[in-house]
């Protein structure tokens, strides 16, 4: 018998959804869309199973389209007729942030509800809009059972060295830790893994996760071990807009000669720096690399020497590498990104195949290499599918 469930990825402005149907095992894409610009002018668009736009309409005045609610309320009203027959059966929602205590996805109830909330401090510009996502479908879908993915799940099983700061004690008592994110992107890529390289699953790898947020994971036999986001996703690599690793003594120098409150240093590193900040032309990488202006150069060059310091510290972190995997947008789509990265990490036994590269794969090193480089695309809709029908015990 086939069932649906609905994968929700709600944003500070957006909302991205996948309907899925399950049906002998397999999950299949039915619908997928997202309605933008919520808030100020919503877009909301819907493509089938095979990418063709089956639905499209937008709201010029943005009082119409004030909110999460009334986005989800037209979502939901979409929805009604198009469900697979057998109806829905669980919502799985995207959640950034499940603090120190959820390390697997869980049903939401009264008290993960209530946690939830509680972890808003620890992620003030993604968990709210979670929320607003989790709440509106218990108002438009009532009844329907409310899975909660975490992003930080995946990385729980980090040790204690991996997981703290050099703070004193109490501050990783009240929750400021190395938390990690992208988990359900990770979490997917470790188990393709095994499917296309079951030799290399077993081993020490490094995953990087290149998109407009990037970030980067050492997998050691399929578990997590190191990340390089950590309180917030704003740590590791520099990303479109936000700054990567920085010193903290930075900060105290914006605080103290600069005069910048938290909102305007919150405004600096999450929105005005990265490869846009560098750049001063575009936090895009496609139009980074089609400029011709030396400052697209420059944050190109500082991107892959972040990316390229980073694979070797997770290497260090567990002890050798035997694979190295791109996924997400750049590095997905960027042959010339990957190249770079590869070249820069010959050291650590990457033989590179600039072949197989510009045909983006999926192996992208030689048949010798000591260290395996693949592209795999990412799918952290299905994750989120997969585990809302065993959170619901539907598998
Ligand atoms: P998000 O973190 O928003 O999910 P994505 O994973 O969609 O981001 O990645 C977006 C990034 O991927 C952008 O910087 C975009 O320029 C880049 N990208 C997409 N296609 C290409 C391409 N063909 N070449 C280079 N960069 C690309």
């Amino acid at each position: 018998m086939s069932k649906a469930i609905l994968v929700l990825n709600a944003g500070s402005s957006s909302i991205k959804f996948t309907v899925f149907n399950y049906h002998d095992g397999e999950l299949h894409v039915c619908y997928n869309g997202q309605i933008e610009g919520i808030g100020t002018r919503p877009h909301f668009k819907v493509k089938d199973g095979d990418e063709r736009v089956v639905y499209e309409t937008g709201w010029e005045n943005p009082l119409l389209g004030k909110g999460h609610a009334y986005a989800l309320e037209q979502l939901a009203t979409w929805l009604d007729p198009h469900l697979p027959e057998a109806g829905l059966i669980g919502v799985g929602h995207r959640v950034v942030h499940g603090g120190p205590k959820y390390s697997a996805p869980i049903v939401i109830d009264g008290t993960v509800l209530h946690d939830l909330e509680s972890f808003v401090s620890l992620a003030p510009l993604h968990q709210p809009a979670n929320l607003a996502g989790i709440d509106a479908t218990m108002d438009f879908l009532p009844g329907i059972p409310n899975v909660a993915c975490f992003d930080t799940a995946f990385h729980r099983s980090h040790s204690l060295v991996a997981d703290r700061y050099g703070l004193p004690t109490e501050f990783y008592t009240e929750g400021v830790r190395r938390y990690g994110f992208h988990g359900l992107s990770y979490e997917y890529i470790a188990r393709a893994l095994k499917r296309i390289d079951p030799s290399i699953a077993q081993g020490k790898v490094v995953v990087a996760h290149l998109g407009n947020g990037s970030s980067m994971c050492a997998l050691s036999g399929g578990r997590s071990v190191d990340s390089t986001m950590g309180f917030t996703a704003l740590d590791g690599l520099p990303m479109g807009t936000r700054c990567g690793q920085i010193d903290p003594g930075v900060l105290l120098y914006l605080m103290r000669e600069k005069r910048m409150g938290a909102e305007q240093i919150e405004g600096l590193l999450y929105k005005r720096s990265g490869l846009l900040g560098i750049s001063g032309i575009s936090m895009d990488m496609r139009n980074l690399e089609s400029s011709l202006d030396p400052r697209a150069a420059e944050a190109i060059d500082y991107y892959v020497f972040r990316i390229v310091r980073e694979t070797g510290a997770l290497a260090a972190a567990m002890g050798g590498l035997d694979g190295l995997v791109f996924t997400a947008g750049i590095g997905e789509n960027s042959s010339l990104i990957r190249e770079l990265i590869c070249r820069g990490s010959a050291w650590l036994g990457l033989a590179f195949d600039p072949e197989a590269n510009a045909g983006h794969g999926p192996r992208i090193s030689t048949p010798g290499s000591k260290v395996a480089a693949w592209v795999i695309p990412t799918d952290e809709e299905r994750m989120i599918a997969l585990h809302t029908l065993s959170a619901l015990r539907e598998v």
